[in-house]
């Protein structure tokens, strides 16, 4: 699969499938995405490469471990990981080919935008499960 940012300087290609897709919720993703929740989709970090604007990537630690990517010339979010885990997590909006591991739940729930009313029938979990 291949991916992209808003103004096409960050480009990635995705090797095999997603090992999970979801949304999160959380008042991070609604903070870094600006909008109600972030479908997102994990990828070991082997899986993803940079195939394209490297240095347009720019990082924001939200604690020490952890950061997110943005492309630093149109601002789409890119990705979050823990800088120790051997997973990332791409956001699918990103996406330029369909996926066949579309989003099969919801976690951080409890945290949702009050103002956001949706109804599916996939999973959906307060904080995130083991
Ligand atoms: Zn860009
Ligand atoms: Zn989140």
């Amino acid at each position: 699969m291949k991916a992209s940012c808003l103004c096409g300087g960050v480009k990635f290609e995705i090797e095999g499938q997603f090992e999970y897709a979801g949304y999160c919720h959380c008042t991070e993703c609604q903070k870094f995405s600006g909008s109600a929740n972030s479908a997102f989709g994990g990828l070991k970090k082997e899986q993803l490469t940079v195939v394209q604007g490297k240095e347009l990537m720019a990082y924001y630690t939200k604690y020490p471990g952890s950061h997110v990517a943005f492309c630093s010339r149109c601002g789409s979010c890119l990705l979050n990981e823990k800088i120790d885990w051997d997973t990332t997590n791409i956001r699918l909006g990103l996406l330029d080919d369909a996926t066949e591991n579309e989003p099969n739940f919801h976690v951080y729930v409890a945290y949702k935008a009050p103002w956001h009313h949706w109804e599916d029938a996939l999973p959906k979990f307060d904080e995130l499960p083991e």
